[in-house]
């Protein structure tokens, strides 16, 4: 069976290149590098560079970057390194209803130490309402977390606003990019943001390794103590394999970034609208939104989406119900929740996310196998409401 992968926004597979650049580093330059000798030295030249690469693809300095195991990791340590090495100015932080688990678990933390958390609302397409946002500002907020562009929906957010908004009041922005480093443009300035996770496994990078970057000035908690990696900040035997894989990936995804996101648009809205045209009921989430080229969210009124999800499957089409860890659970998703949808049309919805690799013939054919799997279902009564 020809199998298609449409669930880029959970992972994607390494680059030719990317492995490539990353061979070397497992069995051939593999020393240590915080050790002194000539081993050593040039795993440290290897790791170095993949810093300075990954701070001139964002626009920051070097020592602004710093590595970690992924995106979860950096939105973990962003939220609480920041909240709490802040907490003399103040202990209250808010952060956007539609963020991924990372932000919102790291939040519960905080505010299970004391932390006062405010949830910022979005509209019925996703996007941060921005008046709103600037009503929850208060004289002790000491951080802003709001996400470029959402995992499960794609809206991308108003983040020049919002810098515009808090970082003239000493408030700390910090802007989750995992989803938006591989398609949109990155810039660290542009808009001015003071904190930012990437993970290399959403655009042709290894999994396993992300980093934070974190503007100079910024007072930051360290993440693991216990050795002088990553400036003393996250102690830890450099995992040089890895971040030369996420350098090579980001530098790939810089060069490409305009032609990549013209054909993800291409793919996503062909598939879209013949999924419009073909499944009665579907709607087009975020429709009135600016998105991400590789996402297409529907929901499919009266239709289960995890047996949409089966089925496609079954077929050869793999598809998500949003979030990758909150597939399978019963509790429909906080990001449709929180865009107004009830709970019924929210457990109809489901993601497709296309990626460089995928082909004009490829979204034609998922489409067709979707409306084929839609009108079975239906004719089944395959209705939950
Ligand atoms: N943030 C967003 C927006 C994501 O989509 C994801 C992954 O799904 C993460 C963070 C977590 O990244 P990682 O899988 O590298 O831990």
């Amino acid at each position: 069976m020809e199998r298609i992968y449409l669930d880029h926004a959970a992972t994607t597979p390494v680059r030719g290149e990317v492995l490539q650049a990353m061979l070397p580093y497992f069995s051939e330059i593999y020393g240590n590098a915080n050790s002194l000798h000539w081993f050593g030295r040039r795993a440290a030249c290897a790791a170095d560079d993949a810093r300075d690469g990954v701070a001139a693809c964002l626009g920051a300095k070097s020592s602004e970057v710093y590595f970690t195991s992924g995106g979860t990791e950096a939105d973990n340590w962003a939220l609480c390194g920041a909240a709490r090495a802040n907490a003399a100015k103040g202990r209250h932080i808010v952060v956007s209803a539609i963020e991924h688990a990372a932000v919102l678990a790291a939040a519960k933390q905080l505010e299970a130490e004391g932390f006062e958390v405010a949830y910022a609302p979005v509209d019925a397409d996703g996007r941060v309402d921005l008046s709103r946002l600037e009503a929850l500002l208060r004289p002790d907020t000491t951080l802003v977390a709001v996400m470029a562009a959402n995992n499960e929906v794609g809206t991308l957010q108003p983040v020049s606003e919002i810098s515009a908004l808090v970082r003239p009041r000493g408030i700390l922005l910090f802007c989750d990019a995992v989803q938006a480093a591989g398609v949109l443009p990155l810039d660290v300035n542009a808009p001015a943001v003071d904190l930012l996770s990437l993970s290399a496994h959403k655009f042709g990078g290894p999994k396993g390794v992300g980093a934070l970057y974190v503007r100079s000035g910024v007072k930051m908690g360290k993440l693991v103590a216990g050795g002088h990696q990553e400036r003393g900040m996250r102690g830890g035997t450099t995992n040089v394999p890895a971040v030369v894989g996420l350098c090579a990936a980001l530098r790939l995804v810089r060069e490409e970034q305009a032609q990549t996101a013209a054909h993800l648009a291409a793919l996503r809205d062909a598939f879209a609208a013949r999924v419009l045209q073909g499944v009665p009921g579907a709607a087009l989430t975020a429709a009135g939104a600016e998105r991400l080229p590789g996402i297409a969210h529907f929901t499919f009124g009266g239709l289960d989406g995890e047996a949409l999800l089966y089925s496609l499957d079954l077929a050869g089409v793999a598809a998500s119900a949003g979030a990758a860890c909150s597939s399978g659970s019963l509790e429909p998703s906080h990001v449709l929740r929180a865009m107004g949808m009830c709970d019924a049309v929210a457990r109809s919805g489901v993601r497709f996310s296309f990626g460089r690799e995928n082909t004009a013939e490829e979204a034609e054919r998922a489409a067709e196998l979707l409306i084929g799997i839609a009108a079975r279902l239906r004719a089944r009564g395959g209705d939950h409401a």
